[in-house]
């Protein structure tokens, strides 16, 4: 059995904003049985500054903050496995390294499964405490934790549709999530893809899928970004 208190301490003690454990053994997926959700805040101020758009500080966390979660990732996944678990960190390697370039169980799966969040109408994860301001990894286990979340199964978006009309490439469908719902029924990956492309050459000139104004005008995010006096 382990102590999901202990582990949580290590990686809240080397930066994780928020740490869940969850039951995925519904899927079947290669004998893990469970997972444990990470999250790393992106700074309120990075946030605050991409209004119109992405900006070098955006691009620049995104890549430290991947760097942090795979570190995180590996650290939990050692954890694990000197308790005799197995354990898959599904770092960014693991995804390079994969036939479909895909992590094995998606870090949105695992983070509803532990709890950290539900998707919203942006196809993102939506957590209560940062909004969708978060990125996410995850690590695949046989690990019986003592304490397992309540998964999430249905949309807290309610009746606000502030990502559907903000997105500047038209591609949120505004169908609300819930647990059965497919990515497609609530992006269009392409259209996401064609606009988020444009604005970051446009903006920052790389070429990279970077938006965030559905990170941005989330008012969950909003509330967050009040919390550290960045709005
Ligand atoms: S990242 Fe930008 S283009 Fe893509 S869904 Fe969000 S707001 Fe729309
Ligand atoms: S902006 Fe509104 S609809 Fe979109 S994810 Fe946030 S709460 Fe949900």
């Amino acid at each position: 059995m382990i102590l999901t208190s202990e582990l949580k301490e290590l990686l809240y003690n080397e930066g994780a904003s928020l740490v869940g454990f969850g039951d995925i053994s519904a899927l079947n997926h290669d004998g893990f049985t469970s997972c444990a959700a990470l999250a790393v805040k992106i700074p309120a101020g990075v946030i605050a500054g991409i209004g119109s758009g992405p900006t070098r500080d955006y691009f620049d966390q995104y890549h430290a903050l991947n760097k942090k979660l795979d570190s995180l990732a590996e650290l939990a996944a050692g954890y694990l496995t000197e308790r005799g678990c197995k354990a898959l960190a599904q770092t960014t390697t693991t995804v390079a390294e994969s036939p479909g370039y895909s992590t094995p169980v998606p870090h949105k799966t695992c983070a509803t499964r532990a709890g950290l969040g539900w998707i919203g109408r942006s196809a993102l994860l939506v957590t209560k405490e940062y909004g969708p301001a978060v990125r996410l990894s995850s690590v695949l286990t046989d690990a019986e934790f003592d304490r397992a979340a309540e998964p999430v199964n249905a949309s807290l978006c309610g009746g606000c549709t502030a990502c559907t009309a903000a997105c500047p490439g038209g591609a949120i469908t505004g169908a609300l999530w819930d647990v059965g719902t497919y990515r497609e029924e609530l992006v269009d990956v392409n259209a996401c893809r064609r606009a988020a492309r444009a604005l970051a050459a446009e903006l920052i000139g790389e070429k990279i899928t970077l938006c965030g104004k559905c990170i941005e005008v989330c008012p969950y995010t909003k509330s967050y970004l009040k919390k550290e006096n960045a709005l």
